[in-house]
């Protein structure tokens, strides 16, 4: 029997990790993540899966991010019942994270069948609720980075630090072929790859010579900065000095985890180092306070600076929020705080109410310290909008708005390319997943010159399925499973704005411009415009 790889997810695009091994033994699945961004796209998580759940033996996770992860309560219910192998520190991380997830599933169908109700259209069930989420994580096993673990019937699996996320791997499996000649396979699934130097983690690592490798490309084609831990702090300190002496609050809306515990660990260090006033920091999110605790308990304590304490992420001014009502009493906090709150991208959580609170305040700073996806209220924000909706109510934009792109979590295009080098030599193909098309193609483009045959690098689409131990690249094979996008739907291009975006985006522009309108009458001219356009 051929051993075979199916890409269910990330192909093509960035979300949705999946990746389905056939081998002699069984089947596994590398991640079961989540499709997010845009709609055609995220439609995806209603859907059925491209295989039988039931059929799966095992599922072999990389890291905790929902995109990698979650889908996995679904998995569960739609049949799956054999052990999801993970580090410790992921598995400690979905505890929370999935449950979270389940409850974010739950809340957005109740408001879109809310909606439904309104058109008189029938409702729609949760891809998975809270309940789902909490029974999944009874499927979970750990495993230790760097040994190797029976993985199914002729399979072993190794976990490698990927320098991505507390926990966060990249997988080799090693598949016994049964042939004379050839008998093991060696494949490495690269997970998401962090950047040398980050502050929290060690640099990625995993050992070299493979007939496959699987490889992210999200950063594919762009640079980052490097910037060394006193440039970076340097940076956060500039603003956050300006922001406090505007004399309003600093918001940071922050991703749960990792972004959240560096910037706690920056601030502190920087007030350690007496180059900030130690004014209170709040940390008001359950989620996040949740991550950071798994933090205390795994990092590496070469990794903790100056602090000598219990944690390098609690002072006497930092203070952690879980409370809902405690959580209302900083939202009357004037000025001269920092308050860190989720979400990143200020479409949900806690960091609304915040916003509501001090966005028409002039004194008040908002930092953006990570990517903001098209649509989401801290695009909005990032655009420079001057009011926004909160809550159904209309709040003028009067902060601050300041952005640093200083903390990633990904590797640059020549931090992939260093990655990709130190894995060779390579003897088979090298499939490049996770990524938009243009960082696809950029990273294509560069892997020549660092000795692969441009016949080994394939990019592949969404459902395809690949022969990976038979002659000598991998080929593409018939699957009895029809892909689930259309032709016309897999052009990547439509994914990024699809007509749901277009639509949002015109809406917006309309309001905007009935706002601007000087007078009752203008505005009645220009709809009267647009409705002989839609009539014609
Ligand atoms: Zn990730």
């Amino acid at each position: 029997m051929t051993v075979t790889v199916k890409f269910c997810g990330a192909a093509g695009t960035v979300t949705g990790s999946s990746y389905l091994v056939q081998h002699p033994g069984g089947r596994l699945l590398v991640d079961c993540g989540m499709f997010q961004g845009a709609k055609t796209i995220r439609e995806l998580n209603y859907g059925g899966f491209p295989f039988d759940p039931s059929h799966i033996d095992r599922v072999l996770l990389t890291h905790a991010h929902i995109d990698h992860s979650g889908l996995i309560p679904k998995l569960c219910r739609n049949g799956f019942r054999g052990p999801i192998l993970a580090t410790r520190e992921t598995i400690e991380l979905l505890e929370w994270m999935l449950p979270d997830s389940g409850a974010i599933q739950e809340a957005e169908v109740a408001r879109l069948n809310r909606r439904n109700a309104r058109r008189s259209r029938a409702g729609v069930e949760a891809i998975y609720t809270r309940l789902d989420a909490e029974q999944s994580l009874h499927q979970f096993r750990p495993v230790p980075f760097g040994e190797w673990t029976e993985a199914g019937t002729g399979l072993r699996a190794r976990y490698w630090n990927s320098g991505h996320i507390l926990g966060g791997a990249s997988i080799e499996l090693e598949i016994a072929t049964g042939r004379p000649r050839r008998p093991t396979l060696r494949l490495l699934f690269s997970g998401d790859i962090g950047p040398v130097g980050k502050p929290l983690q060690n640099d990625p690592h995993a050992p070299s010579g493979y007939d496959c490798l699987i490889v992210e490309s999200t950063y594919g084609g762009r640079e980052r900065p490097v910037l060394g831990d006193e440039e970076r702090r340097g940076v956060l300190r500039g603003i956050v000095r300006e922001s406090l002496e505007a004399g309003g609050n600093l918001l940071i809306p922050a991703f749960a985890v990792e972004r959240t515990q560096e910037l706690l660990f920056d601030l502190l260090e920087l007030m350690a180092a007496g180059e900030l006033p130690r004014v209170h920091v709040f940390l008001d999110s359950p989620l996040a306070v949740r991550a950071t605790e798994v933090f205390e308990r795994h990092m590496d304590p070469a990794l903790r600076g100056r602090h000598s304490g219990p944690s390098p992420f609690r002072a006497a001014n930092v203070r952690f929020v879980t409370d809902q009502e405690e959580s209302y009493q900083i939202s009357q906090v004037r000025g001269g705080a920092i308050i860190i709150a989720g979400s990143g991208m200020c479409d949900a959580g806690r960091i609304r109410t915040h916003l509501k609170n001090n966005l028409w305040r002039e004194k008040a700073t908002v930092l953006l310290v990570g990517y903001q996806a098209p649509g989401t209220l801290g695009s909005l924000l990032e655009q420079g909008v001057k009011a926004v909706r909160i809550h159904g109510d209309e709040v003028a934009v009067n902060a601050r708005i300041r952005k640093i792109d200083l903390y990633s979590g990904h590797a640059d295009h020549h931090g992939l390319l260093d990655w990709v080098r130190e894995r060779l030599p390579l003897r088979r193909s090298i499939f490049l997943t996770h990524g938009e098309e243009a960082s696809l193609a950029a990273l294509a483009a560069a892997l020549p010159a660092i000795g692969i045959d441009p016949a080994q690098i394939v990019v592949p689409r969404l459902d395809e399925t690949y022969a990976v131990d038979r002659g000598g690249l991998a080929h593409r094979v018939r699957d009895s499973v029809p892909p689930r996008l259309a032709a016309d739907q897999m052009d990547p291009a439509l994914w990024g704005r699809d007509w749901h975006n277009e639509y949002a985006a015109l809406a917006l522009d309309l309001q905007h411009r009935l706002q601007q309108a000087t007078s009752d009458r203008e505005r009645a001219r220009l709809l009267s415009r647009l409705r002989r356009q839609l009539d014609r």
